[in-house]
């Protein structure tokens, strides 16, 4: 069996198609879409990530701010910044790049954000939400990772779903979507013995751990749908999931590659959930 690849980039285009026009309609009433996002200092990866956010913005007619700090920004500065933002009614998302320098509390820093532009969906109110079944802000990957699953044209209710890897950003809320799609779900976590018998039963398997070659060609169900969330390198550098690609594509039914799958879902969701909290706060019917 060759598996079906479930490409992020073209299904981010029909979304962000969407976003687009979304935007413009609020734009065109006067309520622009705004994220504002804070970078606090000079780690490389983290300002390439808040360089692609902010350009996904300026490219589907949101308009960004950008605030950024050098380590030297203390705990209650990062909170007067945040609460003027949140005061600001022209800014309807707002984003804390992480992680953090140590010297910051990524929590009190997350709680502090209003939970209305929570974008990224990761604050105890928008958590508490998700795990309640009640409308919210979801956690960009695991909705970017629903999305994709959802693209396969396969019924999720009654499957049996393994996540693996149980992080509060990724795993945790990946398996309350999926139990809220009426998926049957597991999760895998460093502590599980034998992560392959619960794989090899597994209809849908999630990859969210951060190690190469987690998932290989003999924990896959035969037609499955394999999800890969990891961002690793190899021996050459190349960037590559957590999922043995070449193997696990000869079993599996449908699996995301990386890079060009979860990844540009993930910027793709946090648009679709700034313009949907801008809708929200302007409250029209745009
Ligand atoms: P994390 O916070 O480090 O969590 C990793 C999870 O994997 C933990 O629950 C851990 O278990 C589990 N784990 C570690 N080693 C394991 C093993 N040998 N067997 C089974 N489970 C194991 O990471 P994360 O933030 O969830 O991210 C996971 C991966 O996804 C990373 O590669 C990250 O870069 C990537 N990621 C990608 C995107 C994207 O947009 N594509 C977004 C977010 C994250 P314990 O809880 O027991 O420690």
């Amino acid at each position: 069996m060759t598996a079906h690849i479930l490409d992020g980039i073209a299904l981010s285009a029909q979304i962000r198609a969407q976003v687009a026009l979304d935007a413009a309609a609020l734009s065109a009433v006067g309520r622009p879409p705004c994220l504002a996002v804070i970078l606090v200092g000079d780690d490389p990866a983290s300002a390439v990530y808040v360089r692609n956010k902010v350009k996904a913005c300026e490219s589907h007619g949101l308009r960004s701010l950008m605030e950024r700090y050098d380590d030297a920004l203390g705990q209650s500065a990062l909170l007067d910044r945040i609460a003027a933002l949140n005061a600001d009614p022209q800014v309807h998302g707002i984003l804390v790049q992480m992680p953090l320098p140590r010297h910051l509390d990524p929590q009190a820093v997350i709680a502090a954000i209003d939970p209305h532009k929570d974008v990224d969906g990761f604050s105890v109110h928008s958590a508490g939400e998700l795990m309640s079944g009640l409308p919210g802000l979801r956690p960009a990957t695991p909705a970017g990772c629903m999305k994709l699953i959802e693209s396969a044209g396969v019924a999720i209710k009654g499957r049996h779903a393994v996540i693996i890897g149980r992080s509060n950003t990724v795993g945790k809320p990946m398996a309350l979507l999926l139990l809220q799609a009426n998926a049957t779900v597991t999760v895998c976590h460093s502590a599980t013995l034998d992560i392959a018998r619960h794989t090899r039963q597994a209809d849908i398997v999630v990859a969210a751990v951060g190690r190469r070659h987690t998932v290989t060609a003999e924990m896959v169900k035969p037609g499955a749908i394999v999800i890969d969330v990891g961002i690793n390198r190899d021996e050459g550098g190349k960037l590559c999931g957590d999922v043995d690609f070449a193997a696990v594509s000869e079993v599996a039914g449908w699996i995301s590659p990386v890079p060009g799958g979860v990844g540009p879902m993930t910027i793709t969701m946090l648009l679709v959930n700034t313009v949907l909290a801008a809708r929200q706060q302007t409250q029209g019917p745009a």
